[in-house]
């Protein structure tokens, strides 16, 4: 087995590799996090790029079996945003200089639910001058529709695989939810154009350090441009809470966060990494930790205050009683906190993809 000092000015690792450096503790543990921070600083500098996130709809079609708001929830109050609220939210990134927003929901396709979005999307476009720049993270859609939000105006988008491990998948889902079905619309995003986005939950009942290795490899193989990472957090209200106690606790599941967030640093060098709001949820200053040892990207929510409790997902979700205006000064302070800057007005996307297109061209 290589030394760790030696592992982490690899570019590319073997799976056990990979295992080895998810486990590393103490001094070799902060060998890997000044590697990575050295290597983010480098290939995607200090500036941090802020994406406002409109969780704008609760209604899911699904039951995915670890998720607060999956469908036979019957606890949960279901909520959807009208128009006129979703604008209000993309004037206020485009007015606060965010850069760019982020639509979140339930997965509907609903043909109803697909217009809509196709309008909402040429209406920001067209509110904001064309400025401010919209990811969608909608769940599993047709290549036709990813297709018609693409023209009108989307153009990054987020797809979590959850976990690389086919058979891992089934146990999180039921049988109708299928892997392949959502790695084809992840290839199918890629296709078409987006700026394509995935990633994995961290402490999941049954999983293992081997799976998030595998992960690792998958975001590599896949080539993805952006990358969302948290720790899977309990939900009382959801089937896979019976496992609660076979987990790695909370502060175990928070350091593999942090470490799968390094180790794809020193990977994929040039993506966009999100410093995740769960990571929030288990320490008040982790998405800082984060954007210190490799992530660039924060997401802040900028939902209404009085939706953020039906958008649950797992439990002691933090910022549920604020309102978007609350959020504003917390967060200059934050990044400075991590030593960053923000980088205001831009759309920040990845150099990663940046260069992929234009070797495509
Ligand atoms: N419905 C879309 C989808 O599933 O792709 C987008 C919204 S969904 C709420 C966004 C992400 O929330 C999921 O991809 C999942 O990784 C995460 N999530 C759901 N339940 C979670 C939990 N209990 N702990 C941590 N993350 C969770
Ligand atoms: Fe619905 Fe997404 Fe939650 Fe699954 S993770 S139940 S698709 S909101």
């Amino acid at each position: 087995m290589s030394e760790v000092h030696q592992l982490i000015h690899q570019k590319t690792f073997g799976h056990s590799e990979l295992v080895q450096l998810l486990k590393v503790k103490g001094e070799e543990r902060q060998l890997l996090f000044s590697r990575s921070a050295e290597i983010k600083l480098k290939e995607v500098g200090r500036q941090v790029y802020f994406r406002g996130l409109v969780e704008f709809s609760n209604v899911c079609s699904k039951d995915c079996y670890y998720c607060g708001i999956r469908k036979s929830n019957g606890a949960v109050s279901r909520y959807n945003l009208n128009d006129e609220e979703i604008l209000h939210a993309a004037k206020l990134c485009y007015e606060n200089n965010f850069g760019s927003m982020v639509l979140q929901s339930g997965e509907v396709s609903s043909p109803a639910f697909v217009d809509r979005i196709e309008r909402l999307l040429k209406a920001i476009k067209l509110q904001t001058n064309n400025e401010l720049g919209i990811t969608l993270s909608l769940g599993e859609q047709s290549e036709e529709t990813y297709q018609r939000w693409f023209e009108a105006g989307a153009h990054r988008y987020l797809l979590r695989i959850e976990t690389s491990d086919h058979s891992l998948y089934r146990k999180l889902h039921p049988a109708d939810h299928d892997f392949d079905a959502r790695l084809a619309c992840l290839k199918s995003l890629q296709k078409i154009g987006y700026q394509t986005g995935t990633g994995v939950m961290i402490g999941l009942p049954f999983q293992t350090v081997e799976h998030l290795a595998n992960d690792l490899l998958f975001m590599q193989q896949m080539n993805i441009d952006m990358v969302g990472m948290g720790p899977y957090i309990e939900h009382a209200e959801t089937p896979l809470y019976q496992y609660r106690d076979s987990l790695w606790n909370l502060d175990e599941r928070f350091d593999l966060t942090l470490k799968m967030i390094a180790i794809l640093r020193i990977m994929m060098r040039n993506i966009n990494i999100a410093a995740t709001t769960a990571l929030q949820a288990i320490d008040p200053m982790g998405r800082e930790k984060a954007i210190r040892i490799g992530a660039n990207i924060i997401m802040p929510n900028i939902t209404p205050g009085r939706y953020r409790n039906d958008y649950a997902l797992y439990q002691n979700k933090p910022c549920v009683d604020e309102d978007p205006e609350d959020c504003m000064g917390c967060l200059d302070a934050r990044i400075a906190l991590a030593d960053s800057d923000i980088g205001y007005g831009q759309w920040g996307d990845s150099p990663h993809f940046k260069r992929r297109n234009t070797a495509k061209q």
